[in-house]
C-alpha cells in the first residue's frame, strides 16, 4: 500500500526538531509521498531544503489568507515556484471566518496567485472557509485554473460546483468526527476520481488523536473515506494516490491568455 498525503505543513514550527521522526513515522504508515505546502514566504526556504533532502516530499509555495505578507513576497513567488520545482501554488484562498482580513484584501492576495498558477501551468491549492461560493465565482471567471479545494467541508451544492469547475476536493480529518454526518454524506457522493487525501498536519488531528497532528495519522482519514465508499483501505489508498499523481505530477498544456487590461482576471 502507498498513501499520498496531499497537504501538510512540514515547515511549521511545531515540527521543529522532530521532522525526521515525523517523516519516519509517516513512512512506517506507508505515507510514501507528501506534498508540503507553505503558509508564508518564511516557509519557502525550509520547504526547499526538505524537498532536496527527502525524495518523498514535494513542495508548494504560496501566501495563505490568514497571514499578513510583505508585498515583495508576491513578486518573488514566480521565481520560487519555478526554481524550487514546486508542484503547485499554495496554499492560498479565502477565509471569511471571524477575525480574518477584509474580503477585498484577501482577494487582492489571491487573484494574482490564481493568475500565476495559470501562467505557469501549475495546479493551485485552495483554502476555503465560509468562502466557497465566492471562490467558485472567481474560478468560473478564470478558465484554465486547475487544482484542489483542500480540507473541503462545504455543502453538496458547493462540492458539485467545484467538481463542475474541474477541481479536486481534498479530504481531511473532519470526516473522522462521528458528528460530521452532513459532511460524510457529501463525501460519500463524490466521484472517486476527484478525491485526494490530506492530513493538514500539524493542524486538524483526526478524531481521538492528540495535537500536533502528523502525516502518519492520515490513515485514520483514509479508513473513514474507504468505508464511506465501500472500498477497502488499500483500494482507497490507490485511488487517492493516483488522483494526487494526476493532479500534481503532470504538466498542463498552457491555456490561451485571456487577460485584458481592464479585467482583474
Ligand atoms: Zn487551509
Ligand atoms: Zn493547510
Amino acid at each position: 500500500m502507498q498513501v499520498y498525503d496531499s497537504h501538510c505543513h512540514l515547515a511549521d514550527v511545531r515540527f521543529a526538531g522532530v521532522r525526521r521522526a515525523v517523516l519516519a513515522r509517516a513512512a512506517e504508515a506507508h505515507v510514501n509521498a507528501l506534498l508540503a505546502v507553505a503558509a508564508e514566504a518564511a516557509d519557502w526556504p525550509q520547504l526547499l531544503r526538505l524537498r532536496r533532502r527527502c525524495p518523498q516530499v514535494g513542495v508548494a509555495f504560496g501566501l495563505h489568507p490568514w497571514f499578513e505578507h510583505d508585498p515583495a513576497a508576491l513578486q518573488r513567488l514566480p521565481e520560487w515556484l519555478q526554481r524550487g520545482h514546486a508542484r503547485a501554488v499554495g496554499e492560498c484562498g479565502l477565509d471569511f471566518g471571524a477575525g480574518r482580513a477584509a474580503r477585498g484584501e484577501q482577494e487582492a492576495l489571491l487573484l494574482p496567485q490564481l493568475r500565476l498558477a495559470r501562467e505557469l501551468s501549475l495546479p493551485v491549492i485552495l483554502h476555503a472557509h465560509k468562502s466557497e461560493d465566492v471562490l467558485a465565482m472567481h474560478l468560473a471567471r478564470l478558465p484554465g485554473v486547475r487544482g484542489v479545494v483542500h480540507g473541503f467541508h462545504g455543502s453538496q451544492q458547493q462540492a458539485d460546483r467545484f467538481l463542475q469547475l474541474g477541481f479536486y476536493l481534498g479530504l481531511g480529518a473532519a470526516i473522522t468526527y462521528p458528528n460530521a454526518q452532513r459532511l460524510r454524506a457529501v463525501v460519500a457522493s463524490l466521484p472517486l476520481e476527484r478525491m485526494v487525501l490530506e492530513s493538514d498536519a500539524p493542524d486538524q488531528p483526526p478524531f481521538g488523536r492528540s495535537r500536533p497532528n502528523e502525516p502518519a495519522f492520515v490513515l485514520d482519514t483514509l479508513s473513514v473515506l474507504a468505508s464511506l465508499h465501500g472500498l477497502n483501505v488499500e483500494a482507497m489508498a490507490e485511488v487517492t494516490w493516483q488522483n494526487a499523481v494526476s493532479l500534481f505530477h503532470r504538466t498542463y498544456a498552457k491555456p490561451p491568455q485571456q487577460r485584458s487590461s481592464t479585467s482583474p482576471y
